[in-house]
């Protein structure tokens, strides 16, 4: 069933007001100043905010709008928006006009004192401000709710301190362009004006049948299984990844496109991924802004779409206990605003000083701050991956590829690059086909942070969470570096020797960081180790490194976040751990305790009843089979009964005690593993109980039967 086929070049960007209807729309004038505003920051004038706000507003109307929203992205990782209506007050006569004003574009005043602040807002001073950010285009969201006009927004407090994701973002991207074109200066670069950080992340999700989905009170509550024993078949076939797409799930990943693109989103690439079930998205990149913007909308039409063909989309790092968890790879690289990617080696890295230079710049950011970059892709769901043997390890490494891996050693070594490796052929020996021009660089799937050509790709990040904080952080660090090594070269004598010795001196007080080997193997733990890399193994050991002195001083000397923003975005981060953990506990005291629990009693007194009844019918009957099974079916019951009594006091423990670090860790060290020891004999009893009695739908039902 294929019906006809939309035309992607008329829908692409419909619901979004780009530039090019901006300047259909504005007079000349009026668009410049936007443009102006857009290309060099500033402000816009009050009288253009009002032409942009009406021209917006009819453009809107004109596609359904009867609303409007500051859409931001407050520390929950997730967006919010509140909705007002274009309705004004109608006159004498009783007509109304719908109006919308440039202060109302610029400027909003959420009552949204309920978002975590970390302590920044006390209640009595709550007011919070949404701010227009004009880079990131405005668009139009159609669902069930009618169409609303979406305005992406900076959120801040009364006093001006972030308490979202995107104004540090922007900060950190006004940072890396302002230190990345003293670099480019130095190299004799004067014509570019901006340098820009680009994003292209990669979406992994899993898709299961919604009536399922809504079997699962951990699906519900959760986003992941608390419960479930392995399906007969998983992922060992390698049958699934990249394998025929489902009918079902076709017919979702055409719609799912669709709605992306008349965002703008320029979904590229959609294939099956290694789990049952599991699939992948990936847009062509975009700036850092917009592709944090666009992943959040990626994450809320893959949810809405799913819905609306009976399935559920999972976007939880770990759904699924035994097969793989999903991530999202970012991929990140600069680019100058006259077209240089400052990541592009060319032919011949070992000649190009200006590439060696920001490459040895950031080997020296990713050593120095391995430990931010790791908290920055940490959240409660990829705790389950990171470590955990699947995904990329838990420590930060490097990997260049061999050509690069060559000219860094020549470096260490000599001080010279004399030679590159050259990408040969690759033969394919059968004569109708083409031999193919190898890449000097082959893929490490197993690397966290990997140079892939022109770009770097930052492995760690889990699926849920949002891109905004791996992205701040990368450029945050790479900015430092950059200016550093601005400082010195400014003031060298003689700029050639200086960069070169400069180069030599950054790769070689930070090899430590390369690592081209496997990263899932257990003696890279102890080589990194002896190496002196952090090995920080879950979201709450992360925490503190947001707050160490030398992360203070870093995002304090770029503008990124105060030392008060950083501590409250600390204290969020234990909270939300700690409110997570809560919520997985109590589903699973739900589940047991309601659901599981009662299922198996009702089990064995099937059999109880079973072992009498034959007994009375036939005495000399060998009932042994059944009675083996009831007295396993009650050890393991009996197991989980206890089980369940020491969760429920640990959890009522935790959930008493004071927020903040100590709390955090009291669910990670000690009611995580009551979870796992409730899991335990629930998982085995699932294989032995009768399936007519197992009230949940099993891991096979929901990974086969989309
Ligand atoms: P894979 O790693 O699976 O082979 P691709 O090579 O298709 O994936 O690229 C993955 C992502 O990297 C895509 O979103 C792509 O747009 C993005 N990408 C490509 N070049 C750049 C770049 N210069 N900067 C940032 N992202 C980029
Ligand atoms: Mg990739």
């Amino acid at each position: 069933m294929c019906e006809t086929a939309v035309n992607v070049e008329a829908i692409f960007n419909e619901n979004v007001f780009t530039m090019g209807k901006m300047k259909e729309r504005l007079p000349r004038k009026v668009y410049a100043e936007v443009k102006n505003v857009i290309d060099h920051g500033g402000e816009l004038s009050p009288a253009a905010a009002d032409v942009v706000a009406k021209a917006m507003k009819d453009w809107a109307v004109e596609l359904g709008a009867t609303h409007y929203t500051h859409w931001f992205q407050p520390l929950t990782g997730i967006t919010a928006e509140k909705h007002d209506s274009f309705v004004t007050n109608p006159d004498a006569e009783g007509h109304m006009l719908m109006e919308f004003s440039g202060k109302e574009l610029i400027k909003g005043e959420p009552d949204a004192s309920s978002f975590p602040s970390g302590g920044l807002r006390a209640t009595f001073e709550a007011r919070g401000y949404t701010a227009w950010d004009c880079t990131s285009p405005a668009f139009v969201k159609k669902d069930a709710t009618g169409a609303i006009l979406c305005i992406p927004t900076a959120f801040c407090s009364y006093k001006g301190e972030a308490l979202d994701k995107k104004t540090p973002l922007l900060r950190s991207m006004e940072a890396l362009s302002e230190q990345a074109l003293r670099i480019v200066r130095l190299f004799g670069n004067t014509e570019a004006a901006r340098v820009t950080a680009s994003v292209g992340p990669e979406q992994e999700y899993f898709l299961v049948d919604r009536d399922l989905y809504l079997q699962r009170k951990d699906l519900i509550y959760a986003g992941r299984t608390l419960f479930g024993a392995p399906a007969p078949k998983g992922q060992e076939m390698d049958d699934h990844y990249f394998g025929v797409i489902k009918e079902r799930v076709g017919s979702y990943m055409k719609d799912l496109n669709e709605e992306l693109w008349k965002l703008g989103i320029s979904a590229k690439t959609q294939h099956n991924e290694v789990a049952p079930a599991q699939h992948e998205l990936a847009p062509i990149f975009n700036t850092a802004n917009i592709a944090v913007d666009h992943n959040q909308l990626v994450m809320e039409t893959m949810k809405k779409v799913a819905t609306r063909h009976g399935l559920a989309c999972l976007l939880h790092e770990k759904p699924f206990a035994g097969v793989n968890g999903s991530g999202k790879h970012d991929n990140w690289s600069i680019c100058t605003d006259d077209g240089v990617n400052m990541l592009d080696p060319g032919d011949t890295p070992n000649q190009n000083i200006q590439f060696l230079l920001v490459l040895a710049c950031v080997i020296k950011a990713v050593d120095t701050h391995a430990d931010l970059l790791r908290q920055s892709a940490s959240n409660v769901g990829n705790d389950h991956r990171l470590g955990a043997n699947e995904a990329p390890p838990a420590i930060i490494s490097m990997f260049l590829g061999e050509q690069l891996e060559d000219v860094v050693k020549q470096l260490i070594e000599t001080g010279e690059a004399a030679s590159c490796k050259e990408g040969e052929r690759l033969y394919t020996g059968v004569s109708t086909l083409p031999d193919l021009q190898k890449d000097a660089t082959d893929r490490n799937r197993t690397s966290p942070f990997a140079f892939t050509g022109n770009k770097f790709e930052f492995r760690m990040v889990g699926s849920s969470d949002s891109i905004a904080s791996p992205n701040t952080t990368l450029n945050a660090i790479v900015a430092e570096a950059f200016c550093e090594a601005a400082d010195v070269l400014e003031k060298a004598d003689n700029f050639d020797v200086a960069v070169h010795d400069l180069i030599k001196e950054y790769l070689t007080e930070h090899q430590r960081i390369i690592f081209n080997g496997n990263g899932y193997a257990e003696e890279w733990v102890a080589e990194a180790e002896r190496r002196g890399l952090p090995n920080i193994r879950s979201m709450v050991d992360a925490v503190q490194s947001i707050t160490t002195e030398k992360a203070v001083k870093l995002y304090e000397k770029f503008h990124i976040f105060t030392k008060a923003e950083l501590e409250s975005r600390a204290e969020v981060l234990y909270e939300t751990y700690a409110k997570a953990i809560n919520i997985e506990a109590l589903t699973m005291i739900d589940m047991a305790g309601k659901q599981l629990i009662p299922s198996v009693i009702s089990y064995t007194t099937e059999l109880a009843n079973s072992v009498s009844a034959v007994r009375d019918a036939c005495p000399e009957a060998d009932v042994s089979a059944q009675t083996e099974l009831l007295l396993e079916t009650s050890s393991l019951l009996a197991e989980s009964k206890k089980a369940l009594t020491a969760l429920k006091s640990v959890t009522a423990e935790a959930a008493a005690m004071e927020e903040g670090e100590g709390q955090a860790r009291a669910y990670h060290d000690r009611v995580m593993p009551a979870m796992s020891a409730l899991r335990a004999p629930l998982d085995k009893l699932e294989m032995i109980v009768d399936k007519e009695f197992w009230p949940i739908p099993s891991y096979g039902d929901l990974t086969f039967e989309v």
